[in-house]
């Protein structure tokens, strides 16, 4: 069970803090991969990128403004669709609704997982 809630400002900060050590790692091990080990520093790329996307699809979901359907999207979806933040800090994502079908700017909502570490044997 998860929840959704308003993304806070820390909650940006840390998107921008990881989207910031991505970058970093790559232009970093550019200098030392790139040449003979070209391939290396690809999969690393690529990698990084597909857990960025994975991570953000898992912490995050969209609230449409025509509806108010709440929403996941997949991946691919989400690595294609326009992003922007409004003057209010409120990030979103350019989406077509399952719900209502309009396509608009969606609100990105923070999904909240519910500790749970009791195992169910
Ligand atoms: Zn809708």
């Amino acid at each position: 069970m998860s929840t959704y809630r308003k993304p806070k400002k820390s909650d940006i900060t840390k998107w921008l803090i990881f989207i910031g050590i991505y970058v970093a790692t790559i232009t970093l091990t550019s200098f030392l991969l790139l040449g003979a080990y070209w391939y290396v520093w690809f999969v690393l790329v690529a990698g990084g990128l597909f857990i960025l996307v994975l991570w953000h699809k898992k912490s995050t979901a969209h609230h449409c403004p025509v509806c108010g359907d709440e929403f996941e999207i997949t991946c691919l979806t989400n690595l294609f669709s326009p992003h922007g933040v409004t003057k209010e800090d409120d990030g979103w994502t350019y989406l077509k609704c399952p719900q209502c079908k309009n396509r608009a700017k969606m609100k990105i909502l923070v999904k909240e997982n519910k500790k749970n570490h009791t195992t169910h044997n």
